[in-house]
């Protein structure tokens, strides 16, 4: 039809007694409440999905005789009543008490700095785990009434949304968002002018304006620079996530880091802590290095009170993962700001950037963040030890066993993840107060107590779900990629809900190659048997997204949809698309086993295993990432790593050989042995194990108060005490280190005493060594003597650990005397090592300085 299309909304007026709808709907809480999503969706389910589940829409778009039906429906007002008394209420809740010893809500302020945050579909502000991790942490925060505020970029594009078409190909589309949809509003000041700040960029001030979302108890501040003061391509920096090149992503850093600390700044917030989450927002240490010289600190001062405030959390060990930008280019957007602003020289800025032994890496963001904070860690043990390893050049001489980063386990916010079913079932079995009670394990065990059958019945019920959502997207995509109605029929034939007795397993994830998408696929011939019993049959479901620019990600998405169309295949492995969390709930609430099969230790945490696990899904699981600990042999399946010395081909092959025998002998047959009730006992049982396991331990609260404890708590009070005086702490702390670092190469160390290799029980061995210190005083070190056993593979580990004490008397060539009568206490045969590092007692941790000396 030819002519103009012109565009019109009718929207309704709100009547009085719902006129509150409309602050339920700017409240980011639900992105987290269901009960407040349920009323939109009661008031009209269609409206509701066809907006994307964003209430702002909504409330512009439904009808007004359905309001007005609402107003007068008794049952309907109820619920608005019950939803708002339990919304205030949360409003008014006061810190949790489990955090009063560690921070005071008053005095204490957790900046958390993101470059995406993901809280809900409506919002696409996050490309993947990294943006879900970040959205459920504050979350968390606001449930427990923690001091925090967010900060992050808002993105008029956000990340892609996927639509995949008939050859398989991944098409990204970048739809823009209008920000008036959205739950925020621009800060304005007193006068009712637009709060801006600006960001240095070469030769220019871009401006940036600022967006305040509410999320609880917990501020966000989006940051944007799509002004009309800005020219076209500064405007465009806030436009994609990760859309640009190393230069659009360097502007963003400068907007995230620099911005966002000037724009809490401009709001009148003084953070005690500042969390840089992921490299992408390590650039804030230099700003607030500025302010502390422009308070006529020197630049080492400056940088140490800085880094005493700052945790930093570190996410891949996947190179992609981590920004590094040359050297030129850190010189164009830098040198001015760090001779002007900071007095210093680019090779300052360069060292705190310098990666590798050899420092021959590029401008590392990571390197500059582990630089700049005090406070360090992976994210699952087993990562804490990775980035241990990979950081480890940060202290070159300290064993990497024994630097200081350490790990906080991710976790997933449960009233996000844990399906409504789940919700009403245990309001009904155990009480409202089971949301308090998400960190007690013996709690927990109270799931023994439910019914099989029941419990049973509920994962079909989510099942059901799970299948007519995946069905609605397959035939919508079919339709659109011109599939014959016989084809669709054949494609969505296993996805009936009326016939869940299918084992179903889901692997959805971003396609990075390191996760390993199709290892599944390794022998097809042997997968189409599996699938294919007709007694005992096997549905596969596949969704995610791989980066625009990653042509391999794209290609595992093309393999997959070439095996789900061929003959064998069809209706059984099936790829969806436009994977995001509204999916994800999906799929980790419906599916019975979660599928993950990445290339260790390349999986630093994983979550989407924890959101399957908490809903009663079991993992089927290379032992990496969170399952290492997660994994109890009751709670699922683990698939044997192999080390990651061997080839790739090697490694493929053994693990996809186990994942097979595990699927055909262990999964398979536990969940189609039945019992006379029609399911199967052990399967459940399992499953409840997932549930009692995985709650208490993997949920963002615990992991919130991990960071609470071990990092914030610490933070907050080494800031606090290297602030005092004037910074006097800071001052000596930092000349310390000056001090130090200058003498520390020609600092040496030897043994005098005469060393027997046997000594008799109950005897004492005297050790003595003396020290040539090189100007430093004897209270600038520590001498240490460790004692331990040798391991199976050589190496030494360490068991007890001996203080050497500081003699009077001098030694030869008047050096420094310290000495020790140990005492053994094992046994045996074993070994002792003797060492010495410098010690101050303002250090945040014993080993920042990165120096060690042994014997
Ligand atoms: C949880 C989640 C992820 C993270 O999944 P991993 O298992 O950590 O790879 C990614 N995308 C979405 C939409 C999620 O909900």
């Amino acid at each position: 039809m030819p002519g103009t299309r012109y565009r019109l909304e009718v929207q309704p007026r709100i009547p009085e007694n719902l006129a509150r709808l409309r602050e339920l709907a700017n409240d980011f809480k639900y992105t987290w409440d269901r009960r407040i999503r349920g009323l939109f969706y009661q008031l009209d389910h269609e409206v509701w999905e066809s907006c994307g589940h964003n209430p702002k829409i909504f409330l512009r778009r439904v009808s007004q005789s359905r309001l007005e039906q609402a107003a007068r429906d008794r049952v309907f007002l109820e619920e608005y009543n019950r939803v708002l008394s339990s919304f205030d209420s949360y409003h008014k809740e006061p810190m949790r008490s489990e955090l009063q010893e560690h921070l005071s809500h008053d005095k204490d302020l957790i900046a958390y700095f993101c470059a995406e945050f993901g809280f809900h579909e409506s919002l696409p502000l996050y490309s993947g785990g990294l943006g879900i991790l970040a959205g459920d942490l504050v979350k968390a925060a606001s449930d427990m009434h923690l001091p925090m505020v967010a900060v992050g970029i808002l993105y008029r594009q956000g990340y892609f949304v996927q639509t995949v078409d008939a050859e398989g190909n991944q098409v990204a589309h970048y739809n823009p968002t209008d920000f008036a949809d959205l739950p925020i509003e621009p800060v304005h000041n007193e006068d009712g002018e637009e709060i801006h700040i600006t960001a240095p960029l070469p030769g220019r001030e871009v401006r940036v304006r600022i967006w305040r979302g509410s999320l609880g108890h917990v501020s966000i501040y989006l940051l944007d620079t799509d002004l009309p003061d800005n020219d076209d391509q500064d405007r465009s920096i806030t436009y994609q996530l990760y859309g640009g090149d190393n230069t659009v992503r360097i502007q963003q850093e400068i907007v995230l880091g620099i911005g966002g600390v000037r724009a809490l700044r401009a709001l009148g917030l003084n953070p005690s802590v500042w969390h840089i989450n992921e490299g992408h927002a390590a650039f804030q240490a230099l700003e607030r290095c500025r302010e502390l010289l422009a308070r006529g600190m020197d630049l080492d001062t400056a940088l140490e009170r800085a880094a005493s405030a700052t945790v930093f959390t570190t996410h891949t060990p996947v190179p992609a993962g981590h920004d590094i930008f040359d050297p030129e280019l850190m010189g164009t957007y830098f040198a001015s700001y760090v001779e002007e602003e900071l007095g210093a020289e680019m090779d300052w800025l360069l060292g705190l950037g310098r990666s590798g032994l050899h420092g021959d890496g590029g401008f590392n963001m990571t390197a500059l963040a582990m630089r700049t904070s005090r406070y360090q860690n992976g994210v699952s043990r087993i990562h804490g030890r990775v980035a241990s390893e990979m950081e480890g050049y940060i202290w070159p001489e300290v064993p990497m066993e024994e630097n200081p980063i350490g790990y906080v386990t991710n976790g997933v916010h449960v009233p996000t993840f844990l399906a409504r079913e789940w919700v009403s079932f245990f309001d009904l079995h155990f009480g409202g107060q089971w949301r308090s009670e998400l960190l007690n394990e013996d709690f927990w065990k109270g799931m023994d107590q439910i019914q099989d059958h029941s419990f049973w019945s509920l994962r079909q019920t989510l099942k059901a779900e799970l299948f007519t959502e995946a069905r609605q997207r397959l035939i919508h995509r079919h339709r659109r990629n011109g599939a014959t109605q016989a084809q669709i029929e054949r494609l969505t034939e296993h996805l009936s809900p009326d016939r869940t007795d299918i084992l179903t397993v889901g692997f959805a994830r971003r396609f990075a190659t390191y996760k390993r998408a199709t290892l599944l696929f390794t022998d097809p011939d042997r997968l189409a048997r599996l699938v294919n019993d007709p007694d005992r049959p096997v549905l596969f479901l596949f969704s995610g997204k791989a980066h625009p620019n990653d042509q391999p990600g794209q290609h595992l998405i093309k393999v997959i949809h070439e095996f789900s169309r061929r003959p064998e295949f069809e209706g059984k492995i099936i790829f969806l698309e436009g994977y995001d969390v509204a999916l994800a709930r999906k799929l980790v609430t419906g599916v019975d086993v979660w599928l993950n099969t990445p290339e260790y230790p390349k999986e630093a945490s994983g979550t989407s295993g924890q959101k399957a696990g908490i809903n009663g899904g079991l993992n089927l699981s290379v032992l990496d990432g969170w399952w290492g600990e997660g994994y109890n042999g009751e709670n699922g399946w683990a698939i044997t790593p192999h080390d990651p010395e061997m080839s790739s081909d090697y490694r493929n092959r053994e693990e996809s050989k186990e994942l097979m025998e595990l699927l055909e002998d262990q999964v398979v047959p536990r969940y189609y042995r039945r019992n006379g009730h029609g399911y199967s006992q052990e399967w459940v049982r399992m499953s409840k194990n997932a549930i009692k396991s995985q709650i208490p331990r993997f949920n963002a609260q615990r992991m919130l108060m991990d960071y609470v404890r071990d990092f914030y708590g610490p933070a907050s009070r080494q800031q606090r005490r290297l602030a005092r005086n004037e910074g006097e702490s800071a001052r000596a702390l930092a000349r310390w280190k000056r001090r130090v670092n200058e003498a520390w190469d020609s600092v040496r160390m030897e043994r005098l005493d005469w060393f027997p290799h046997t000594l008799t029980s109950g005897d004492k061995l005297p050790i003595t060594v003396a020290v040539h210190l090189n100007g430093l005083s004897p209270e600038d070190v520590r001498v240490e003597c460790l004692v331990g056993r040798e391991n199976a593979l050589g190496g030494f580990d360490t068991q007890e650990r001996h203080g050497l004490a500081h003699l009077e008397e001098k030694g030869p060539d008047g050096a420094t005397l310290f000495h020790l009568d140990l005492e053994p206490t094992l046994p045996g045969l074993q070994f002792y090592k003797l060492r010495m590092y410098p010690y101050h007692p303002d250090l945040a941790q014993l080993h920042e300085t990165g120096r060690m000396l042994w014997l």
